[in-house]
């Protein structure tokens, strides 16, 4: 079906603004979204709405960045200046510290050690917001300084997992391409008496650092000298010595006590192989790679906090220039690991099969569960930049994304725990059911006889003589069980509609349609500091066969039951309420 030239205009413009938003690429939910958000009554046409969209933003995406402009100008003249102007006037974000607008730099800078997770979320989209909001850049900088931790597959699984928030960097790079200038910079700060290398063992160093003493190795220059050409042309062994700043043994601020930074790994980066031995460590190259990047805004988690002063000694030390340090709370959920040091052991333990597993709070993870990329970054947003450590309910995350989602996901049939109903006076028949009670999503044909499932949690309610509906089919009353009594099987009449308003109303699946179906449901994988042996429910049923032919990844809402993505042939997860 055509729309109208007005609608039409308005779902062109939508996909050109999004589309321009992110580096040229609009997405067909935030675009459905948008046009439905300004144009409420094109809801009850989403049938066709859906296919136009994503019609108009493939044929958009497929255009250069300059055409997609000159189109947006061409069919609605200075809009591109006008978003901008709105969308910085209603930032939900606070206004950043010193920051000037075409003048700011932020970047995010995971380790590639894992699969990225909703915190990762979190500190990249309040990273680009403040880039988008000032007009200036955001970097990706893989953190990639451990040879022993970090695997291509997992840069791989952070770019993927940003893309698919729709997170789009300016500059992507990794802190090894920096490695030789890194290197540099630490013998710099041997020569100049701001650091020097250390041979003691772990222990000493550790027992040392607790009591607030330095060792020999700290004092002499010409020590220093020596070994700082055994540490660069590789004569000591794998760990046998570090580079430690000179800081302060006695400072109450324990970060301050001589740390590390630079040790010798013996491994095989996958970007540069094995022919470096000596790398930086997170408090040595973050600040110099900030400062080198050009940051101008560098935020991390508050669990830093301490390294702060670290943080501006080295580059003081260096005389390098120095980015603002900018703290945000981490994001943490009840009974849930967010962070890569905690999911990696359930993986390798077998405690949960991959890191896409629904319970884990991966991007990966999430996905699966049936969340928008969307809905993520209104949460993340709404979360703002606390510093304070609550745990954000999850239920604030699912109410972004019921929005979202509510109005155009089907509505159908599915029985957990099915128990047989036979009903007595009826014949069989074809019935057309709506998919959506408001939307237009279509309808379907379900052929009806006299056999049906219902779920046991429903069978289990109902006595004898109760009267109850079918949703959109008709109203019963239960005549007897069979076997006797047990509610394995139940009879029913059917009876005249107008007998009582207010009947409770239950779904049901036609036995001559019904198709086997399971429904996984996950549930915290932590009681506090247990594993939680319930952390995944399989529920088995039957379904609608209709079902049967959504593509894997639709979202439907199960009536009654909830919302669920579909994951894979006679298999759905649930998502939420
Ligand atoms: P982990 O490895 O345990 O997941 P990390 O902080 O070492 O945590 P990185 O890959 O180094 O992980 O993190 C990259 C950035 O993401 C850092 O700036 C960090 O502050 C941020 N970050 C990581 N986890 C969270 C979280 N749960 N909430 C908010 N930000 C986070
Ligand atoms: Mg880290």
């Amino acid at each position: 079906m055509a729309f109208n030239e007005d609608t039409e205009k308005i779902i062109k413009v939508t996909v050109l603004k999004n589309a321009l938003e992110y580096k040229g690429k609009s997405r067909v939910d935030t675009v459905i979204a948008k046009v439905i958000g300004s144009r409420p009554d094109l809801r009850s046409n989403l049938k066709n709405l859906i296919p136009k969209i994503t019609e108009t933003v493939q044929k958009i995406n497929s255009l250069s960045l300059a055409d997609q402009k000159a189109l947006l100008e061409q069919a609605a003249p200075g809009e591109s200046q006008k978003k901008k102007i709105a969308e910085s006037s209603q930032a939900p974000l606070p206004p950043l510290q010193g920051a000037e607008i075409g003048n700011v730099v932020t970047r995010f800078p995971p380790e590639p050690s894992g699969y990225p997770h909703i915190g990762h979320a979190k500190a990249a989209i309040i990273d680009e917001e403040y880039a988008h909001m000032y007009n200036g850049k955001f970097i990706l900088r893989f953190d990639d300084t451990n040879p022993l931790n970090e695997k291509l597959e997992y840069y791989e699984a952070i770019s993927e997992g940003l893309e698919w928030l729709g997170i789009r960097p300016d500059i992507v790079k990794n802190s090894s391409d920096d490695i030789q200038l890194l290197h540099e910079y630490g013998k710099k700060l041997i020569l100049s008496g701001g650091a020097y290398v250390c041979t003691c063992n772990q222990k000493t160093i550790h027992d040392l650092r607790a009591r607030g003493l330095p060792c020999e190795c700290r004092n002499d220059l010409n020590v220093a000298l020596d070994r700082l050409k055994k540490m660069f042309d590789g004569s000591f062994e794998h760990n046998a010595a570090v580079i430690r700043f000179k800081g302060d043994m006695s400072n109450q601020n324990t970060a301050m006590r001589d740390p590390t930074l630079f040790r010798i790994i013996d491994g095989e980066h996958p970007k540069i192989g094995n022919k470096i031995r000596l790398w930086p460590t997170y408090d040595f190259a973050a600040p110099v790679e900030d400062s080198i990047d050009g940051v101008t805004h560098a935020m991390r988690t508050k669990e830093y906090e301490l390294r702060n002063a670290l943080y501006f000694a080295i580059l003081d030390r260096l005389g390098l220039r120095k980015p603002l340090l900018i703290e945000f709370s981490r994001l943490e959920f009840n009974g849930v690991p967010i962070s890569k040091r905690k999911i990696k052991p359930l993986i390798e333990k077998g405690i949960v099969k991959s890191w896409s597993d629904p319970r884990l709070p991966t991007l990966m993870g999430i996905k699966r569960k049936g969340f928008l990329p969307d809905a993520i970054r209104k949460f993340v947003l709404s979360l703002g930049l606390t510093l304070a450590e609550t745990k954000p309910p999850v239920e604030t995350l699912e109410a972004f994304n019921r929005k979202i989602i509510d109005s155009y996901c089907m509505r159908l049939f599915f029985v957990k725990d099915p128990v047989e109903l036979q009903i007595q006076n009826v014949s069989s028949k074809e019935i057309i059911l709506k998919n959506h009670p408001n939307n237009d999503l279509g309808t379907r044909k379900v052929p009806v006889s006299d056999s049906f499932y219902i779920s046991a949690e429903d069978a289990a309610k109902l006595n004898i003589n109760d009267e109850i509906r079918l949703m959109d089919l008709y109203n019963i009353k239960i005549i007897k069980f069979e076997p006797n009594q047990t509610r394995k099987a139940l009879i029913a009449a059917a009876i005249p509609e107008n007998i009582r308003q207010g009947i409770p109303k239950i779904q049901w699946v036609a036995k001559s349609d019904a198709i086997p179906y399971k429904v996984m449901i996950t549930r915290e994988l932590y009681l506090g500091e247990k594993y939680n042996p319930n952390s995944l429910e399989i529920c088995e049923g039957y379904a609608e066969s209709f079902v049967s032919m959504l593509n894997i990844d639709t979202r439907i809402q199960f009536v009654r039951f909830g919302f669920c993505r579909i994951d894979d042939s006679n298999n759905a997860i649930f998502t939420h309420r």
